[in-house]
């Protein structure tokens, strides 16, 4: 060839390496090549047959295309493709290039328009890969002088190409896989990975972010004000606080909040992340987001559940408790009723009998005793006959108290702060009996804040020290309290609540009292009030310290 033609043929051979180059797929491979090849050279027709990755091609008969080989491909196309035996054992076996004029009947492709002439040109290569025949590439010429040596040589460049860029479809392949496994996984798992760039504020974040967070794929990457479009507005201050806490101090992050969807859809997500060097020196939070609603969903009822149980027990126990007490004082109120009438009787005689009179009134001064020794002994067992005494690090007891109440806060939408006293001696208390009280003045203040709007809701648990005394105070920003009606809170059976028993505060303020303390409410400056009690500090344990 002339040195004019050959810088044209060169950027044609380059053309089609480069097009066999791009593939990503078997079939795409096994076809590229072919038309490559079917455009270089003078062949009439001719097939590929390609097994997958490193599965050595046996026998090249794609009669049964899918059991023999992988990927088969003809160009007319042909129902069969079968070497001749000796081709077959010279091309496969024993990897040759032959090229060679036979007859007609010797061809490889079946089923198509057979060509008219009786003899037919054939060039046959191997399709080598690490050793392994895995495939045969096949061209066909009526054409004596079809396949010159410089034909086969481009034939066998292309050949490597294909065998090399093999090695890039199954890797690409591989990769395929092991993406849609995670595409499902995470999917399943209802959990996506994201990358947030510090610095730039751009997010990259997989396809289930996409879905939990409801932002189109084509925002790529995400910018943080869009990430932020998608947060429940009263949890963003939370949010946004955690975040920088996070990027300041590097440390893990961990954090829950809540999702608005475009249609009003809300969920829960947990996020969680640590940090590291992105590729550009940025520094980079790496994590993960799952969709926890369902979770909270099942939390949500069970605790639900549980809050139904123990009011229907306390019900229950307030029922058994009248019916006592009905029990134990109507005896002697009847007999008090009937000795007082029979003592009216006596002294309404003609002649009055002062001595039954006087046996009569001795009768009801026993029986108001009684009356009196029953309502003593119901005094003692409510005021805790089984109270149990020991040290108690009140913060620990309330942080225990606010972990139990985190979903019912969460659900109300109430942000907790925690400012609690360092190294507070320990009190002598019931540790059951103070948590209940915690509880309760939690559950009241998170009641007292159900219908504020347009202001945060904010419950503050704090702990302190004053006059040898523990000060354990429970914030809100709700309703307040009336001040007509601040004392009255605490008596028996006075509440503002369709459903309320009006009793927590009262048997609140008995439990501080046995424990020789006091519970009271103060209003708040701006909103909501204070209900704060003190416990005395055991002196012993004064001195013994906070352990
Ligand atoms: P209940 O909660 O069953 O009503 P309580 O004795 O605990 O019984 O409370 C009595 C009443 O005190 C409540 O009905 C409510 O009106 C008022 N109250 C209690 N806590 C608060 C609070 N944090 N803010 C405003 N009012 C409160």
């Amino acid at each position: 060839m002339s040195p004019e033609n050959e810088a044209p043929e060169l950027a044609l051979i380059a053309k089609g390496l480069r097009t066999i180059s791009k593939e990503t797929t078997y079939q795409g491979l096994a076809e590229a090549l072919l038309r490559e090849a079917l455009s270089y050279s003078a062949a009439d027709r001719g097939g590929i047959l390609l097994s997958e990755g490193n599965e050595l091609l046996a026998r090249a008969d794609a009669s049964f295309p899918r059991e023999r080989a992988s990927f088969f491909t003809s160009s007319p196309a042909a129902s069969e493709f079968r070497l001749p035996p000796d081709l077959d054992d010279a091309v496969l076996r024993r990897q040759e290039t032959v090229t060679r004029r036979t007859c007609r009947q010797m061809s490889a492709l079946m089923g198509t328009a057979e060509p008219s002439p009786q003899v037919i040109t054939q060039l046959c290569l191997p399709l080598v890969h690490h050793e392994w025949t895995i495939g045969v590439l096949y061209l066909e010429s009526t054409r004596e002088e079809a396949f010159t040596p410089r034909c086969v040589r481009v034939m066998s460049m292309l050949a490597s190409q294909a065998a090399v860029s093999l090695e890039s479809v199954r890797l690409f392949e591989a990769l395929r896989e092991t993406n849609m496994w995670m595409v499902r996984g995470q999917e399943i798992g209802r959990m996506g990975s994201y990358r947030w760039n510090t610095r730039t504020l751009l997010s990259r974040a997989s396809r289930e972010c996409y879905r939990i967070f409801d932002i189109d794929l084509e925002v790529n990457p995400v910018p943080f004000e869009v990430f932020k479009s998608r947060i429940y507005p009263d949890d963003i201050p939370a949010l946004d606080q955690a975040l920088t806490r996070a990027v300041s101090t590097k440390s893990p992050f961990s954090h829950e909040y809540r999702v608005v969807h475009r249609d009003g859809t809300v969920l829960n997500v947990m996020a969680e992340g640590q940090f590291d060097h992105g590729p550009g020196g940025d520094v980079e939070l790496e994590g993960i987001i799952t969709d926890v609603t369902g979770r909270r969903a099942a939390e949500r009822a069970l605790a639900d559940a549980r809050h139904e149980l123990a009011r229907a027990v306390r019900l229950a126990s307030l029922g058994e408790l009248a019916g006592s007490i009905v029990h134990e004082i109507s005896q002697p109120l009847t007999g008090i009723t009937m000795s007082a009438e029979a003592c009216l009787r006596w002294l309404a005689r003609d002649s009055p009998d002062s001595s039954e009179a006087r046996q009569s009134a001795m009768r009801v001064i026993e029986q108001g005793r009684r009356a009196h020794d029953v309502v003593d002994g119901l005094k003692s067992l409510v005021r805790g006959a089984q109270l149990n005494f020991t040290a108690v690090d009140i913060n620990e007891a309330i942080e225990e108290v606010l972990l139990l109440s985190k979903r019912e806060l969460e659900r109300a939408g109430v942000t907790l702060h925690a400012e609690f006293g360092k190294s507070l001696p320990q009190v002598r208390a019931d540790r059951v009996q103070l948590q209940q009280v915690v509880f309760n003045l939690v559950r009241n203040a998170v009641e007292a804040m159900v219908d504020v709007e347009g202001r945060s809701r904010v419950l503050t648990a704090r702990s302190s020290m004053s006059d040898n005394h523990v000060v354990v105070a429970i914030a809100d920003t709700g309703m307040g309290v009336d001040r007509a009606n601040r004392e009255r809170l605490f008596d028996a059976l006075y509440t503002t609540k369709g459903n309320g028993l009006g009793l927590g505060l009262s048997i609140c303020r008995r439990i501080v009292a046995v424990h020789g303390g006091r519970l009271w409410v103060e209003e708040n400056m701006t909103h909501g009030s204070t209900f704060a009690f003190i416990l005395p500090v055991c002196q012993a344990m004064q001195m013994l310290g906070p352990n």
